[in-house]
This record gives structure tokens, C-alpha cells and sequence, in this order.
């Protein structure tokens, strides 16, 4: 599944997920996420071919490790359909 970036469009407002990029994963004919799984700040995606992070190409994925290196967080959809945390630690 594609992988996106978010961030919380008031910076300042946003919790320790969405002040900072994190991604998420989801279908491409699944809606995209429009408020932070954790706070509910609005959020909105980060336009692809923007260079979010140093060395983060989007679309390519991210390894558990260069992810990890990058301190983005990682929001993974259940088949609940509630977003969880699974930012390796
Ligand atoms: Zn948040």
C-alpha cells in the first residue's frame, strides 16, 4: 500500500504525531486522512516531490531503520479502521 506524509497544518497546535511529518499508510481509493488519528488536528498530506526529510524520495517507502533514523512516526490503519502508532521503537 502507498504510503503518505501528513503534518498537522498549525504546527504549533499539534500533538508529539502530527506537529512533526509522520506517515501513513493507506489504500489509494481509501479517502485521505484529514485529522491527526491521535489530537484530531487538521492535517493535510505532503505534496509528493517535496522534500519532507533529507533523503526521503516519496512514493519509495521507508525501511523500518531509515524510518526510525528519520524521526517521522509511523500511523498504520487497523481493520478497525482506528489509526495506530507503529513507529518502531
Ligand atoms: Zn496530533
Amino acid at each position: 500500500m502507498p504510503i503518505y506524509a501528513y503534518r498537522a497544518r498549525e504546527v504549533e497546535g499539534g500533538c508529539t504525531v502530527c506537529s512533526d511529518t509522520f506517515e501513513v499508510t493507506h489504500g489509494m481509493d481509501e479517502p485521505r486522512l484529514e485529522a491527526c488519528p491521535k489530537c484530531g488536528q487538521p492535517v493535510q498530506r505532503i505534496i509528493s516531490g517535496v522534500n519532507v526529510v533529507q533523503g526521503h524520495v516519496m512514493g519509495e517507502g521507508l525501511s523500518r531503520e531509515r524510518l526510525k533514523k528519520s524521526g517521522l512516526r509511523k500511523m498504520v490503519r487497523g481493520d478497525d479502521g482506528q489509526y495506530h502508532d507503529d513507529t518502531p521503537k
